[in-house]
């Protein structure tokens, strides 16, 4: 079994298309989705759509939560938050109710996936370093957790200690625990634009991230059609 786990697609469907077709040419025979499938660019509805005729297991990132919701938005980033109110107009309510209704934690096969982090997953914390993650492995009962929010690929291991391993590929041992973000398809964040994802080869242990250059001019270009505020388009190119 060969798993593409993909997180943060934010309604970039050049993006997903390039990352679907890259899993499919590597094999991949099952997919796993990490939240954040809209919000920021131009083509939620699209995204949604293609996420759920794959048919795989999807948990709620806090994007999906704002969208699907009414709740006020005055409190967030403005960007964001008038991204947030165009994307709630693009979906239907049966979108809005199919974001709603998915869950915050699931465990799938070996392993548990996550949009934030174990600990509170209904607060959003961001796991930005060693001590982050410890807080989140207390909660941890498989070997390996997936996750995503904060758009940067990282690989946090735990033995006696916490420590962090390169985001380019890992081979699972089992005595050990990790918390594996595997990175943004549709907004990246650590100065690399690229698309980006992982492979969870099961037979063999192993993870591979994947970094696939997509269409990005097209993405901007719908993004600056769509009226959404100009630094969405920007800061792709950017990858921040
Ligand atoms: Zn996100």
């Amino acid at each position: 079994m060969r798993i593409a786990l993909f997180a943060d697609i934010h309604a970039n469907l050049e993006a997903l298309e390039t990352v679907l077709a890259d899993a499919a040419e590597q094999g991949c025979t099952d997919y796993v989705c990490l939240g954040d499938i809209v919000g920021y660019n131009a083509n939620p509805s699209e995204c949604l759509e293609r996420v759920r005729a794959l048919d795989c297991p999807v948990v709620k990132g806090n994007h999906d939560e704002d969208c699907g919701g009414d709740h006020s938005l005055d409190a967030m980033n403005p960007t964001a938050a008038e991204a947030l109110r165009w994307t709630r107009e693009q979906l239907s309510e049966e979108q809005r109710e199919y974001l709603r209704t998915l869950r915050m934690v699931r465990q799938v096969e070996d392993f548990t996936i996550v949009h934030s982090s174990l600990d509170q997953p209904q607060v959003w914390n961001y796991v930005s370093n060693k001590f982050d993650a410890m807080s989140s492995f207390s909660y941890q009962f498989t070997r390996v957790c997936f996750h995503g929010h904060t758009h940067v690929p990282r690989v946090f291991a735990r033995d006696t200690s916490v420590k962090e391993l390169s985001a380019e590929s890992v081979q699972f041992e089992d005595n050990l625990k990790y918390f594996v973000n595997v990175g943004s398809v549709g907004q990246p964040r650590n100065g690399d634009w690229r698309a980006c994802y992982a492979i969870y080869d099961i037979p063999s242990n192993t993870l591979v991230f994947r970094r696939l250059e997509y269409d990005i001019l097209t993405t901007q270009e719908k993004i600056r059609q769509a009226g959404l505020p100009d630094m969405l388009a920007t800061r792709l190119a950017e990858g921040r």
